[in-house]
């Protein structure tokens, strides 16, 4: 077989085999409705709130804080459409960012169509909000300030604290897409003033297709799924028991290892950032070079097209990403990119890569030795680069 290398954890990660042995008895064995009043499956509800503590303590949260989703995006929606509705009699503004993910950015231009006002804050070259711009985007009616952990494309890690203190300050929600942070960055959603916070468990090592929303005590917030009580009637729906099993044992595992893994991954990145800059010409990093996720490194190559970059790189077996997963086969170039002020053709050449814990030195050397000859091939091809290169000459 030829080589594999998978470096685009941002857009998923590989279920745990721990997490996915945990799970199996939820299907074949212990399948019970965790509604049902028989202790077959009342057992179930149990496990249920085991897995739910097991969140809470991570995150500094209360056991009954914790709502299961099926989800980051379903979390997102959650958290801006149902507050949206519930504090509809003291506002209808809310405030984010450029760079958020498209489960915040399309669902808030869903809202405006629904008469909601949104601010959009711009963020500086490196991704990063400025509270101060935050506090400036405060009227009368807003409600919400919601504003992401972490960028998902160029691994910027937003000053939350200073954001949540912000919104407590002026009695304002302060809701956060953690997706990428959560399990990767310590995180006290106390220590933090965070009211709201979205997870989802695909991105750190459990399985896709649940997640969940931490909602602080007090928060009037509307249920989203309507039917069944589950959820404390905020949620509807038969509980996924197998996926907040490996939610939770996902979440227990990735939690006693965060510091080290942190540790690691970023020793890693920052080899892998000094060699890219050091050896490729013209290539810039994207992000904030110290405020940024362990695992996350995004450059940009000038002269190079992102797409037939990362086919190349798929030849040789190496999986990375232009940006975000969601946005691939698009042409349009990354919304955080041009947020950050790259003009259109270098946002075009962009590449991200997210290491894990399995990620090693020799991976990253393959990597970077391929990406040289890669950028080098592509490059002769560019008639931008010729000129370019002639221009140079003659300075
Ligand atoms: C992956 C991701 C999401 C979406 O989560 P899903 O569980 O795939 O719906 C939302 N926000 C960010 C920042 C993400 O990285």
């Amino acid at each position: 077989m030829g080589k594999f290398i998978y470096l685009d954890n941002a857009a998923t990660t590989k279920t745990d085999p721990k997490v996915v042995e945990a799970m199996l008895p939820y299907f074949t064995e212990n399948y019970g409705n965790p509604s049902s009043v028989y202790s077959f499956a009342a057992a179930n509800k149990e496990v249920e709130s085991e897995q739910r503590e097991i969140i809470a303590k991570s995150l500094g949260a209360k056991t009954n804080e914790i709502y299961f989703t099926a989800g980051g995006s379903e979390s997102d929606n959650w958290a801006l459409k149902a507050t949206v509705e519930a504090y509809a009699d003291k506002g209808n503004h809310i405030i984010t960012t450029k760079i958020e993910h498209h489960a915040i950015l399309h669902t808030a231009q869903y809202l405006e169509s629904k008469g909601i006002q949104v601010t959009y804050l711009d963020v500086d070259e490196n991704g990063l909000v400025d509270p101060e711009a935050v506090r400036a985007a405060i009227r009368p009616e807003t409600i919400l300030i919601s504003v992401m952990f972490a960028n998902n494309e160029i691994g910027t890690i937003e000053p939350i604290k200073e954001i949540g203190a912000i919104a407590k300050e002026n009695g304002i929600l302060f809701h956060t897409d953690a997706v990428q942070a959560y399990m990767h960055v310590p995180i006290d959603v106390e220590e933090l003033h965070i009211d709201m916070l979205s997870a989802s468990a695909h991105k750190f090592n459990g399985p896709k297709g649940i997640g969940f929303l931490y909602i602080r005590k007090g928060v009037k917030i509307r249920s989203f799924i309507h039917g069944g009580a589950q959820e404390r009637k905020r949620r509807a729906g038969t509980e996924n028991v197998p996926g907040i099993v490996g939610m939770g044992t996902a979440a227990k595992l990735a939690y006693a290892t965060l510091d080290e893994r942190a540790k690691y991954e970023s020793e890693l990145r920052d080899y892998l950032i000094d060699r890219v800059l050091k050896e490729i010409p013209y290539t810039r990093l994207n992000g904030d070079r110290v405020k940024r996720l362990p695992n996350n490194a995004n450059f940009s190559f000038r002269f190079i097209e992102g797409e037939s970059l990362l086919i190349m790189l798929d030849m040789k077996g190496i999986c990375t990403s232009s940006g975000s997963a969601c946005t691939s086969g698009s042409l349009d170039p990354s919304h955080v990119l041009l947020a950050i002020g790259l003009p259109h053709e270098i946002a075009h050449g962009s590449l991200r890569v997210s290491l894990s814990e399995e990620t090693t030195k020799e991976d990253i050397d393959y990597l970077v030795d391929e990406l040289k000859k890669i950028v080098a091939r592509i490059r002769e091809m560019s008639p931008l680069y010729e000129d370019f290169l002639k221009k140079e000459k003659v300075k």
